[in-house]
């Protein structure tokens, strides 16, 4: 990969090393089970990858966007369960960063790098997906305390999360213009529970919980930044987490075509194997170009957000959109490579593919991420 420093080089053999040795090893049960695991989570605490946008202040590394990037896509391409927790726990410590004072942060990141603790976005609701200023969640102000009612959903990691950073109307006549305000969410917090946990055809070791909130009672100090600056605070992180969804769905394909070209290798048909057929060579070929294509574009973008450029936020709709396009079409690619044998369970690419649909969702849809570029282009 291009541009890496010496220190990045070694982080990723390491994150590699890790990911094949201890990573890979529970993927299939994972997803098997649909479980939440806590045994991967202390793992990477422990390998001081949870933390690594943190300040070095409060024990991180201020890692970079391209560093990150870097470290999701490898654990991606051996599990994406690994790899979307580090993407949770990075894009909430920028919306932390960004939007909490010094008390807050030295509060709510306590037991983050280690995995004690884990944190959730809560954006979405029933009826505000895509259209986030169709918003329903209402909080109120009653003395030094914010009333909360309103339903969230498909919240990654909602369940089992300690923190969560979440975005409610103040000011319904203003909503997007102002009316959004953030806070952060304990998980013991009176009138707060967890509603449905949704059953996922993908990325199932992440669950995807209803969040309910009946007068939920968030103290004042819990705001995160001022009232009407919710929306601030949630876009502060969004350049962010599209790479690292696009950088998680780069790995995703990788793993399935690197299990592809090991399978055509030596899968025997008409007495060779048939990694030796031309049409399956130029399926791998067409894999391998659409993978480096997507590639170098997050890897180019992700460079221009460390040097602070403008140009970044219609990159980063490209880059996700497009690296999300192309984990789907490279995993489907691998299982048809792999016949019959690819929509078996036993095979690891059926399981890669549905991980690479749920990347064309988080963060925005293609779609979305479209009219994002298209309003860049014609601004
Ligand atoms: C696996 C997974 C994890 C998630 N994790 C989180 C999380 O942690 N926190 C969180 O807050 N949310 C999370 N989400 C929610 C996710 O952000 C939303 O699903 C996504 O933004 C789309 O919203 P929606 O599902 O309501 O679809 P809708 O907005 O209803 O869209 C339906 C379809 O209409 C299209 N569409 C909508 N508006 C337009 C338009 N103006 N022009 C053209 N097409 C349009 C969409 O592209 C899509 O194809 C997660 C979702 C998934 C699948």
């Amino acid at each position: 990969m291009f541009g890496l420093t010496e220190e990045q080089r070694i982080m990723k053999e390491t994150v590699r090393k890790l990911a094949i040795e201890k990573l890979e090893p529970r993927a299939s049960a994972i997803d098997r089970d649909g479980e939440f695991p806590w045994d991967i989570l202390k793992i990477l605490g422990e390998n001081g990858l949870l933390q690594l946008p943190m300040p070095e202040k409060y024990g991180g590394i201020d890692a970079d966007t391209k560093t990150l990037c870097m470290v999701v896509e490898e654990l991606a391409r051996f599990c994406t369960t690994s790899s979307t927790l580090v993407c949770i726990q990075g894009s909430n410590i920028k919306v932390i960063s960004k939007g909490g004072n010094e008390e807050q942060k030295d509060r709510f990141f306590k037991g983050l790098s280690s995995g004690d603790r884990i944190t959730a976005f809560a954006l979405t609701e029933p009826g505000a997906g895509s259209d986030v200023g169709s918003m329903k969640t209402r909080a109120i102000l009653e003395g030094d305390t914010y009333i909360l009612n309103g339903t969230k959903c498909f919240i990654s990691c909602g369940e089992v999360a300690d923190y969560i950073p979440l975005f409610a109307l103040t000011d319904p006549e203003k909503r997007l213009k102002g009316g959004v305000s953030a806070f952060i969410l304990e998980k013991e917090t009176p009138g707060f529970r967890i509603g449905k946990s949704e059953e996922k055809m993908g990325a199932r070791g992440v669950p995807a919980s209803e969040l309910i909130f009946e007068d939920a009672k968030i103290p004042k100090e819990n705001l995160l930044g001022e009232p009407g600056e919710g929306l601030n605070i949630a876009l502060s992180a969004i350049n962010l987490t599209r790479l690292t969804v696009g950088s998680q769905a780069i790995g995703i394909a990788q793993g399935a075509l690197d299990y592809a070209v090991g399978y055509t290798k030596q899968r025997v048909q008409f007495g060779k194997p048939i990694a030796t057929y031309q049409g399956i060579q130029f399926k791998l070929a067409d894999m391998a170009i659409q993978l480096e294509a997507s590639r170098s574009l997050l890897y180019r973008t992700a460079f221009m957000a460390d040097e602070g450029d403008a140009g970044v936020e219609g990159l980063s709709s490209m880059a996700k959109c497009y690296a999300s396009d192309v984990a789907v079409n490279v995993t489907l690619e691998a299982v048809k490579a792999l016949g019959g044998y690819g929509y078996m369970k036993e095979y690891p690419v059926e399981r890669r593919m549905r991980d690479a649909i749920s990347c064309l969702f988080m963060e925005g849809t293609g779609e979305i991420q479209r009219l994002n570029i298209a309003r860049y282009l014609l601004k």
